[in-house]
């Protein structure tokens, strides 16, 4: 039986489903429209549901060394810069979750991804830009622009992203919807900053119609700080990674505490993101169709405020291995195995693209629903900011 696994995409999400895939027995082949497998971005968090898998794949030390392991995650008033509530990320919560809270820069997980499916073979096709998909019976066909025959094979990922043209393909639905809030994003070196910056935590930083939250990534030589506000307040912005300028986020952080204020001219440079997002899919039949599983942003896009968006296309990425792994041809074959990646995923995921945009509403409060938010955090902080629904093996 030949086990030969096409993937879309040579994101996070897809070099993961590729390094999943191979090592469940598959031949995996990736296609990703960009010429240099090269990512770019800033910052991001990893929970331990989503390190305890790099541990699972031999990864874990490698990205603890390019990383930082945050000992505390911290709210704080962004007005005052008084602290509200913190959450210790330190011995006890790795020994509760059975693994570390991780920041890192995205080049440096994609980096660490690519050379793990590089490592083992697997075959990278940059420069193709994906048009479409078609399946039947005996396999799929995956398109791509300027190529004179698709490409064939027994299964198909489909990981390319926020704006997922298989998706489109596959269950005819929408472009993404944009949100109205933006992200600047901007990375800045340590030794440029006093040392109040350098302590290794996570901090959500609160503001009405506001939030920034800082880290440290690259072994602790580098701050990166994102800033979400409403795109009304700030001005009708639009676009996806775009450069911003630093009078922009001056603008925004004008009125904020100010060593919060010191950051924007720290930035060699600032990106901006207009945030974007789906519902989640309305059951597993969604998720996977026959030969074809969505993963990653693909699936379910979600507002970056739970810092899960990129360790969801991991989790999804395990399960597709464990599940690709009992493909026999036999009892199992290729679209039983993704209706149970489908349903072991969706509900999952959903849970967590609701919970994040919940938490918008939370980081961004104005007025009583402020103090209300703020007293909650004081009186019992540390309970709200752990998820052990989201962390726990
Ligand atoms: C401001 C912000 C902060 C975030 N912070 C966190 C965080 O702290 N923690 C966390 O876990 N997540 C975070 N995320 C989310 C995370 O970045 C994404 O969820 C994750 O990168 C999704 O990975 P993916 O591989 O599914 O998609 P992508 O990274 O978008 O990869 C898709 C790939 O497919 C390729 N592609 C697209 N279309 C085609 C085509 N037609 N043909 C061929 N190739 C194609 C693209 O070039 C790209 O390489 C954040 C996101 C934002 C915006």
């Amino acid at each position: 039986m030949s086990r030969d696994l096409l993937v879309a995409g040579g994101g996070i999400g897809g070099l993961a489903a590729a390094l999943a895939a191979h090592r469940a027995g598959w031949q995996a082949r990736v296609f990703e429209q960009t010429r240099s497998l090269i990512e770019v971005g800033a910052g991001l968090q990893l929970g331990p549901n989503a390190t305890r898998i790099l541990r699972q794949w031999g990864l874990l030390e490698e990205a603890r060394a390019m990383g930082c392991e945050p000992q505390r995650m911290v709210a704080r008033d962004a007005m005052t810069g008084r602290e509200l509530s913190s959450m210790p990320l330190g011995l006890d919560f790795q020994v509760r979750y059975d693994a570390p809270y991780l920041t890192l820069h995205r080049a440096d997980l994609h980096g660490l991804l690519l050379s793990a499916v590089r490592d083992q073979g697997v075959a990278l096709h940059t420069g193709h830009r994906i048009r479409g998909l078609e399946q039947d019976g005996h396999g799929v066909r995956l398109h791509v622009e300027g190529a004179a025959a698709p490409h064939e094979g027994d299964a198909l990922v489909a990981a390319d992203g926020l704006w997922s043209v298989l998706r489109q393909d596959l269950l005819g639905d929408r472009a993404a919807r944009p949100s109205d809030h933006v992200a600047l994003r901007g990375m800045a070196p340590m030794a440029q900053l006093p040392t109040q910056w350098h302590a290794p935590e996570v901090t959500a930083w609160l503001a009405p119609g506001l939030h920034v939250v800082t880290y440290p990534v690259q072994a602790g030589h580098t701050l990166n700080i994102v800033c979400v506000t409403r795109r009304a307040v700030e001005g009708q912005y639009t676009g996806w990674d775009l450069p911003a300028t630093r009078e922009r986020v001056q603008r925004v952080l004008a009125g904020v505490w100010p060593g919060l204020r010191e950051l924007p001219d720290a930035v060699p440079r600032w990106g901006s993101w207009v945030l974007h997002d789906r519902p989640p899919v309305a059951g597993p039949e969604q998720m996977a169709r026959r030969r074809v599983a969505l993963l990653g942003d693909a699936a379910h896009p979600m507002r970056p405020y739970l810092a899960q968006g990129a360790a969801m296309a991991i989790e999804d990425a395990f399960e597709l291995g464990r599940v690709l792994s009992a493909v026999d041809g036999a009892v199992i074959d290729v679209s039983a195995a993704l209706a149970r990646y489908a349903l072991n995923r969706w509900e999952r995921c959903a849970r967590v693209q609701r919970r994040s945009l919940r938490n918008a509403g939370i980081f961004h409060a104005s007025g009583l629903k402020r103090l209300a938010r703020d007293a909650a955090l004081r009186a019992m902080g540390r309970r709200l900011m752990d998820v052990p629904w989201l962390y726990g093996p």
